[in-house]
């Protein structure tokens, strides 16, 4: 059904599957050690290396920089963030005002540096085009932009139909939104470009090195990832390994490894962007329960994602981002919904990725001075831009500035850990069970949002 499925992702296809750089050579100390290659590590490293170059700060990456969801995403660099509503109830709605204004700069901040640093990733800033295909997603839609007025006003405009498809013709339009803080990226270029800048800066980025344990410090002892090559000891350990935390010892139910899956269609002809529009290169996205997002890549493409089988018995992670075939299906079929004069286009390509998801749904951040370990992650799906937040939030934690960063509601949000198999596994998939059951429900006339997802999303706790 795709003609690749894996090969980590269909962003590798063109330049190959990097082959991994040296590993640790052995026993190192150094002052910071990031333990993932991917945004949240780079950016961490490369933010930290730029505030203080003397800093000795090794990255040990599990295969290649870029392996994870870094290299395989839907490259949405936008100014969502997991957990925004939560932050707002329990921190208050000023905290997470200021939230979301650091995070809708970090786009540009990303697009900034990317520029300023020659990496070249097919960044495009036209902006997040969201539509509404059904009744109830018109509802939502609605309510989405009139919530987000809480955060500024004019952030997020409301499209007719006309207006909305005139960008970009998705069949069956009913309405839609556009917000200004959005542009697409090539999501491995990105990467592959940042791992690329932390070497130039005299980073040490050791690839092929698995660490198997992070070890706390205290009062006698520096904190110590451990991996078959060699231990590294640092005053402090920062875990970047998101949807595969799981694999680390002590972390199997810390954020669920959460699957999302993608395909890639061959280059579509000029008379299919005729039709089609889509001249801003917006990244574009629903209003289903079971979202799907996508984008117009640099070689006219669609690259189309979504939910797929959402979740592996005991948080089993990868197989080199090959996906299941029904997914594949399901992928298809949400694109000749979309875009019927594509129905004969060939999905070139299909891949799948892991995300971590917190028992709440809130992306967190922190620095723990008393064992040196600090983490970032649980991004839920909307980690692009806020890998970039947490670099620098991680780089003012461990260089112990107070700064509007660290003064976020993310910074030191603890969550309860997932609860045992085989809750988790049910849990997972009688959640998004209820979520394809409620969009077909609405797919199928009816009015209002059905009941079914808000049940879904009592289950969940979001
Ligand atoms: C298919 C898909 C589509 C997505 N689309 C979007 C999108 O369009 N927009 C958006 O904002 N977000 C999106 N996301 C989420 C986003 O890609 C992630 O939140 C983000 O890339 C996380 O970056 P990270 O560096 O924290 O984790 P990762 O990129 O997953 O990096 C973690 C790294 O740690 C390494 N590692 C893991 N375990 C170990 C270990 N034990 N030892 C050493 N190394 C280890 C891994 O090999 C990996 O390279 C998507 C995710 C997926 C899977």
């Amino acid at each position: 059904m795709a003609a690749v499925n894996g090969g980590v992702s269909f962003w590798y296809a063109a330049g190959g599957v990097p082959e991994p750089g040296p590993g640790l050579p052995g026993d190192r100390e150094v002052d910071v050690c990031v333990v993932g290659g991917g945004y949240t590590g780079l950016w961490t490293a490369y933010y930290l290396k730029k505030a203080d170059p003397s800093l000795r700060i090794a990255v040990l990456e599990r295969r290649f920089c870029g392996y994870g969801a870094s290299g395989r995403n839907g490259g949405w660099l936008y100014n969502g963030f997991a957990g925004r509503g939560a932050f707002a109830r329990r921190y208050g709605q000023q905290r997470a005002a200021a939230m979301q204004r650091v995070m809708d700069e970090a786009v540009g901040e990303v697009v900034d540096v990317t520029v300023a640093e020659g990496v070249d990733a097919d960044i495009v800033r036209g902006g997040v085009l969201e539509v509404a295909r059904s009744k109830p997603q018109l509802e939502r839609l609605r309510a989405f932009v009139e919530g987000e007025r809480a955060y500024g006003e004019g952030r997020v405009e409301l499209l007719s139909a006309k207006e909305a498809t005139d960008r970009v013709q998705v069949a069956g339009t009913l309405g839609g939104s556009w917000s200004r803080y959005g542009a697409r990226i090539q999501p491995a270029k990105l990467v592959r470009g940042l791992a690329r800048v932390v070497r130039d800066l005299g980073v040490e980025v050791y690839e092929g090195t698995p660490v198997g344990a992070i070890l706390p410090g205290n009062a006698h002892r520096k904190p110590r990832a451990v991996t078959p090559l060699g231990t590294v000891t640092a005053d402090h350990v920062l875990r970047a390994t998101e949807g595969f935390t799981a694999g680390l010892r002590g972390e199997k139910r810390t954020w669920l490894p959460m699957n999302s899956a993608m395909v890639a269609t061959e280059p579509l002809p000029a008379g299919f962007w005729a039709d089609a529009g889509w001249q801003g290169r917006e990244v574009l996205g629903d209003f289903a329960h079971a979202y799907m997002y996508a984008q117009r890549t640099a070689d006219d493409r669609i690259a189309l994602g979504g939910r797929g089988v959402p979740y592996r018995f005991g948080s089993r992670t990868d197989s080199d981002g090959s996906t299941q075939v029904e997914t594949v299906r399901q992928l298809r079929a949400i694109l000749d919904r979309f875009f019927p004069a594509a129905a004969t286009a060939r999905i070139e390509h299909a891949w799948a990725g892991v995300l971590g998801v917190p028992r709440d749904w809130c992306a967190t951040v922190e620095l723990d001075r008393p064992s040196g370990l600090g983490w970032a992650g649980g991004y839920v799906g909307s980690g692009v831009t806020t890998a970039n937040l947490a670099g620098r939030t991680l780089r003012d934690l461990v260089l112990g500035v107070e700064t509007e960063l660290t003064g976020l509601p993310w910074v030191g949000h603890t969550v309860r850990r997932w609860e045992p198999e085989p809750l988790r596994w049910l849990g997972v998939h009688a959640m998004y069970a209820a979520y394809h059951a409620a969009d077909r429900q609405e797919t199928a006339g009816r009015a209002t949002t059905s009941p079914i997802a808000r049940f879904a999303d009592l289950v969940a706790g979001r």
